[in-house]
């Protein structure tokens, strides 16, 4: 089963892992002038964990179930089951994988989470925040309170008026929990509790946040998709495929970076393969990203 165990001093984090994605760096980064050579000696780092020996990058979608202060918060809900998904990507079209049965048999009933949160409501984040039920969609996750941040909720619900794709996602994933009752709006520097508050990241979308997490004098940055892999680190000024505004996530993705380099805190990325976790380091002009095993 796909899920995994690391602790931030008392807080426990358990990673389940819906898919595992290879994707090629020239799609990832459609404007590098020369695709990066990620079996290049000078990015040792990458391998095994986050590339192949084939070239390929190793991404999962993946929730972070994390338990803190008396709280079940879940960070990032996945793609979700039997969603209608275009635009080419077709391990999201109509799945029908065992994510929420692995997700209660790593010790979490649906009745068991007390909140959820999304880093950003692009489909693979938002999917298990509602699942289809006798052909209605209804909340995966009955008892949770659903944090959705006002900005990044504002822009999804604009959007929806022109878009279907997006209509679609609204109405299967981000509608069913406020139709339910269960949405609180927050804005993307809430605190949640002692231990758990979130930071602006945006960029990748209008409203992205980080949730971090400090407990008994460790800290970690649940990142979203700030950075889509570890890479970035090396070349933080390229422009993934899916940044919305690219200088804005450019600029928010160097911030961050120099801010952590050289601190003990751990970061978790929506996609990084496992292990998730890693320190940043400086690197010439740029970092390094070196993964905790644990
Ligand atoms: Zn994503």
């Amino acid at each position: 089963m796909a899920t995994f165990q690391s602790r931030i001093g008392d807080a426990t984090v358990t990673t389940v892992e819906e898919f595992i994605l290879p994707t090629s760096v020239r799609w990832m980064f459609p404007d590098a002038e020369a695709p990066f050579d990620i079996l290049n000696p000078a990015l040792p780092w990458l391998q095994p964990h986050f590339a192949n020996d084939r070239g390929h990058l190793l991404q999962s979608i993946q929730s972070f179930v994390i338990q803190v202060d008396g709280i079940t918060l879940v960070v990032d809900t996945g793609v979700g089951n039997d969603k209608q998904r275009g635009g080419g990507i077709g391990d999201f079209n109509m799945r029908s994988g065992p994510f929420l049965e692995e997700f209660v048999a790593a010790g979490f009933p649906v009745e068991s989470v007390d909140l959820v949160i999304a880093t950003h409501m692009h489909t693979d984040h938002v999917g298990w925040n509602a699942r289809l039920e006798g052909g209605t969609w209804v909340p995966t996750f009955p008892r949770a309170r659903y944090l959705y941040v006002d900005r990044e909720w504002a822009h999804w619900q604009a959007e929806a008026e022109t878009s279907e794709a997006t209509r679609t996602l609204v109405e299967d994933s981000l509608r069913p929990p406020l139709e339910a009752g269960l949405v609180d709006l927050v804005p993307p520097t809430h605190r949640i509790s002692d231990s758990l508050w979130l930071e602006p990241s945006h960029g990748h979308s209008p409203g992205h946040v980080n949730v971090r997490v400090g407990s008994a004098g460790v800290e970690a940055a649940f990142i979203g998709d700030m950075m889509h892999s570890p890479l970035q680190c090396a070349a933080p000024e390229e422009r993934p495929t899916f940044d919305r505004d690219a200088k804005w996530a450019r600029e928010t993705r160097r911030e961050f970076l120099e801010r952590t380099a050289g601190t003990q805190v751990r970061v978790y990325g929506s996609h990084f393969h496992r292990p998730v976790a890693g320190l940043v380091e400086r690197d010439g002009g740029n970092f390094r990203f070196i993964a905790v095993d644990e």
